[in-house]
């Protein structure tokens, strides 16, 4: 059976990828901004989507996990079909890039995010740590986040908008219906970041305060 998982209501129905990572903390902020959700772990669980988030953990492990589960295939053809808007944190974001440095030759990615990622790129002394960035058109407050052993946005085409930046570097993104983060938005209070993607998903009233800023 397919669980959704409170609250009922109008607001999109998000699926959290639930094989490793933030999962609970996923599903809360999306409720916070008036989202449905439903775990998924298993192909059939991708029905009826109106998005998705891929949480952060360890994008080695989750794309052996993903293949196993026979969810690679299953979410990759949703994606080129063009109708799930997808959300990727830390590992997601790595699993939605088009080419990885420092990756394990057989790790997958969706290539559906138009960027350059290297893996654990903030290097040994900045592993984790949190910081305050500019969001979207900059005129609300700074955005908490924090970073956990973080992907490195390299570089990215040229139809990908930079939402947010720390010291010049890419670290919120979005591509189409794909939007991507190098940190952490669940572990924080701020809920911007979710009120955007649950925009994206469909339900312009649900957004929360980070409605309207991008249009
Ligand atoms: N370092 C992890 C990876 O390579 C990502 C860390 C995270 O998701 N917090 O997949």
């Amino acid at each position: 059976m397919v669980a959704e998982l409170a609250p009922p209501g109008p607001g999109p129905l998000v699926g959290v990828l639930d094989l490793q990572g933030d999962v609970r903390e996923h599903v809360a902020a999306l409720h916070e901004v008036g989202a449905r959700s439903r775990l998924v772990k298993r192909t059939d669980e991708l029905d009826g989507l109106d998005g998705l988030i891929l949480p952060g953990g360890e994008s080695t492990t989750l794309s052996m996990l993903l293949e196993s589960t026979g969810l690679f295939d299953a979410i990759a053809a949703r994606l080129a079909s063009g109708n799930l808007p997808v959300f990727g944190t830390c590992a997601g974001l790595i699993l939605l890039a088009r080419e990885v440095l420092d990756g394990r030759p057989d790790q997958r990615m969706f290539g559906a995010l138009d960027a350059v990622v290297r893996r654990n790129g903030y290097g040994r002394q900045r592993q984790s740590f949190e910081a305050d960035v500019a969001f979207g058109s900059g005129e609300g407050p700074p955005l908490p986040t924090v970073f956990i052993r973080a992907p490195f946005v390299v570089s990215v085409g040229e139809d990908v908008e930079v939402l947010a930046e720390l010291d010049g570097v890419p670290v919120l993104v979005r591509h189409g219906s794909v939007l991507s983060c190098s940190f952490h938005p669940e572990l924080t209070r701020d809920r911007r970041v979710h009120g955007l993607f649950v925009e994206m998903c469909g339900v312009p009233e649900a957004a929360g305060s980070g409605g309207g800023l991008f249009g």
